[in-house]
This record gives structure tokens, sequence and C-alpha cells, in this order.
């Protein structure tokens, strides 16, 4: 999607006044480029046509770039189309909340249970998971495995209990044990059939849930959308999940579910991971499918990974080794390199050539500080001003003296981005290895 809008852009360029005629090709762009992201048509004319409408005439501002006036314009555009807000999650004025989570087979709706377990918890409240799905004893399995992970109780009843008894079980024991939140799983099917809708109903009826939230796969495209309508005319939904977003999925559902189903998208599945789910922002997804780079969720998920401390130690030019070093094994494990260097603006275009060199230098990185004293790690400039240091750091890691040097100077060159991307804009002054 990036690229085709990009090439939009470009046309636009050296341009005054938005006219009918100066945004016909980009505006055409736009239109392939939603299409190949597999938006649906009549989503794709409207968006189109509102774009337009809005477009032709505006006089471009001064010291603004047409293009970027026009990027303005579909950004805007996009925020509204996928709702405008971020959309919370209700919860009970009294008593348990309950959430129902429904979809089909594969979804990730088990997974999800675990997720926002562990979502909630962090927000200090307690949970209790139900398993609903009682189609298939692996299932159940999957789910107490996954709670336990997650620690929090799973409420079974085995596989020959009717689903809506199990639901109402599972609830009066939360209840019972003061529990916040209670999230029910329940059987998917591979395709929507009365079967499946009805044992939905039921179990919605006794328990009268405050969130029922579709989770759907981001990887059937305008699909979703067409399945969180019929799941709300069938059985009356909350909104929806939506998963997989980490996969090579296009976008489209992201864009589309909204505007077709009439219900938000209140969260996001990006990976397997439990830490992998995060509430659905219009903004920062309009940002990433413009291309802008979704730095807001990259400085998040660095704050949630302890970095506010980090971020002070940014700030006052402290950053050391050991911060180093847990940085680059957060970054590891927030997946592949290549996602959060996806996330960073201005080094969107990565070849998977440049992925796998990156990832053999953060092994090579954590060797090399291995081999650094305590002391060094902490005050690194004792090995920008020793070339004796160095050289141990050097031998003992296997690596050149050369690779040592460029680590240094890297991690001086980090404090500098780093001060960067989190807004303060002074300079910062590089200092030079010493010989
Ligand atoms: P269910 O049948 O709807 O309960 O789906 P599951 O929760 O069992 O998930 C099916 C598969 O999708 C599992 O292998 C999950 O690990 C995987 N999965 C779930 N959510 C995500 C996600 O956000 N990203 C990726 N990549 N995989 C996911
Ligand atoms: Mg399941």
């Amino acid at each position: 999607l990036t690229t085709g809008l990009e090439s939009a852009w470009n046309k636009l360029k050296g341009e005054e006044v938005l006219t009918k005629d100066n945004i016909a090709e980009p505006m055409r762009d736009i239109r392939r480029a939603l299409l190949e992201a597999d938006v649906s048509l009549p989503v794709v004319r409207r968006f189109v046509q509102s774009v337009s409408d809005q477009a032709v005439g505006v006089g471009v501002v001064r010291g603004v770039k047409p293009d970027q006036q026009l990027v303005k314009i579909v950004y805007d555009e996009l925020i509204k189309l996928m709702g405008g807000e971020v959309s919370e999650l209700t919860f009970a004025k009294s008593g348990p909340t309950v959430i129902l989570l429904a979809g089909l087979q594969g979804v990730g709706k088990t997974t999800v249970c675990a997720k926002l377990a562990s979502y909630f918890k962090k927000q200090g409240k307690s949970c209790m998971l139900v398993a609903g799905d009682v189609y298939r004893p692996a299932a159940i399995d999957q789910l107490t495995i996954l709670g336990k992970q997650v620690n929090v109780p799973v409420y079974t009843a085995g596989t020959d209990v009717k689903p809506s008894d199990i639901a109402k079980q599972g609830f009066e024991e939360a209840k019972k044990k003061n529990i916040d939140v209670v999230i029910v799983d329940t059987a998917g099917r591979l395709q929507i059939d009365k079967a499946m809708m009805d044992e939905l109903k039921d179990v919605k009826r006794v328990l009268n849930p405050t969130e029922v939230l579709l989770v759907v796969d981001a990887m059937t495209g305008q699909e979703a959308a067409a399945l969180v309508t019929t799941f709300n005319l069938e059985i009356g939904i909350t909104g929806a999940i939506l998963t997989k977003l980490d996969g090579d999925s296009r976008g489209g559902a992201a864009l589309s579910v909204k505007e077709v189903s009439g219900k938000p998208i209140k969260l996001v599945g990006r990976g397997e991971r439990m830490e992998d789910l995060e509430p659905f922002y219009p903004d920062r997804m309009a940002g990433r499918i413009l291309g802008m780079g979704d730095v807001l969720s990259f400085v998040e998920k660095m704050q949630q990974e302890e970095a506010e401390d980090l971020q002070k130690k940014i700030m006052s030019a402290k950053f050391d080794f050991n911060d180093f070093l847990k940085q680059t094994r957060t970054v590891a494990k927030m997946g592949s390199v290549s996602r959060v260097i996806g996330m960073i603006p201005g080094m969107a275009k990565v070849t998977p050539a440049q992925i796998r060199e990156a990832e053999k230098n953060l092994q090579n990185m954590e060797v090399i500080i291995e081999a650094m004293t305590p002391e060094e790690r902490e005050k690194p400039e004792l090995l920008a001003e020793s070339p004796i240091k160095r050289k141990r750091v050097a031998k003992d890691s296997g690596k050149t003296e050369q690779q040592v040097s460029q680590l240094i100077a890297q991690l001086f060159q980090m404090r500098v981005r780093m001060k960067k991307l989190m807004g303060v804009m002074e300079g910062g002054s590089l200092p030079t290895l010493s010989n």
C-alpha cells in the first residue's frame, strides 16, 4: 500500500492549489492502493469521492507541500473511516464484567482469551477464563495451559455440559470469588452455520455479557467486514478484535470493518505472544497505512518494557551498555527486528538481506558487551578513551577491534537518536574515539 501511495504523492509536487485535474492521478493511485489492500469496492468508492470533494479547491498552505496537503486530507479521512477515536471496552457497573468471544475456527479466540486476561491483569483487574468450546477436548486443554501461563483461573466443566450451562456456572463461580472480568471462550466453525449461531445466542442470553466481541483474522481482508456484519445482525455484537495483524495482511480488514458493519474494532492482535494485544488506534493505523511509520506504537512498546527509567537515562545521556543490551534483547523479544525497523520512519525500506544482517549484528553486539567489565558497561566513556581496553574486549569476545569501536560509536549515536525520537530535538554531539 505504501509504495502505491508514495507514487501518488510524488505526482503532486510543485502545484499550488489542489484541482480536479491535478489530483485525478494521485486519486487513481490511492484507489488502486486501497483495492490492492483488499478494501471492498463500495468503501473505496465512497472514500475516494469524499477525499476528492474535500481536496478540490484547497489552496496549498505556504510552507506545506501539495502532496502533504493531500496526505493530510487522506489521513484525516482514513481515521474517520476507521471510527475516529479509540473504542474503549465497557465494564459492568456492578458484579463481574463479562466478555463473550465469538468467531470462526482458527482466528485466535482462545489466544485472545489469555491475552485479554494478561492485559486486564496489568490494569490490576482479576480475571477468570471460561472454557466454552466443548467440541474438542484439546480446546479445553489449550485454554487451561494458556490460563496457567498468564496465571489466571480457568473454569472448565468438560465436554458433556452445554456451553450456556458452563457459561452460567463459570459466571456464578467468578461472582463468588469477586472476580472483575470473566472471559468466555466459545467454539468456532470453519464457516458460519446455524448451530454455531444458535449456540452463541444461547450463551449470550444466559450471560447477558457486557461485551460481545467477534474475533476476526486480518488475513481475511474484506471478508472480515462481511463477517462482522453477519455476526452483528445474527447475535448482536459490541465490537471486533482483529488478530494476526503481524502477518502479511494488507490492511483492508482494518479499513472496512467499521464502515461496513457499523461496529468498531476495539483491539488488535499482533503476534502469538501474550503481550501482543493492544487497543485499536485509528490514527496510528492511518499513519501506518500512509507509511508515516508507527512511532507512537514503537515508543509505547519501549515504555511498556521498563522504558520509563530507560527514557530518563537517555535524556540524561546515561544510557549505557547494560541498557543497550537490555534494549536489544527487548527488541529481539518484541518479535523480528524487521517489524521494529518498519515502525521507525525513514527506515521503512529494508531488504530481507539487511534484516538478516541486523540480526547477525545483534548477536555480535551481545558477545562484545559480555566481554566488557561491569564498570566499562556502565561507563562507555572508559572504552572510548582507552585503545588498550578496546583491544582487550576485542580479544576476549573474539571480534575485531574495529567491531568493538563500531559498537561504542553506535551506543553514542543511539543516545543522540533516542533523544531525538523522544522529542528532544537538540543535536547532541558524538564523542570521537581517542587513539
Ligand atoms: P481459535 O480457534 O479461534 O480459538 O484460535 P486459536 O486461539 O487456537 O489460534 C489459532 C492459531 O493462531 C494459533 O496457532 C495461535 O497461536 C495463532 N494466533 C492467534 N492470534 C495470533 C496473532 O495475532 N498473530 C499470529 N501470528 N498468530 C496468532
Ligand atoms: Mg479455540
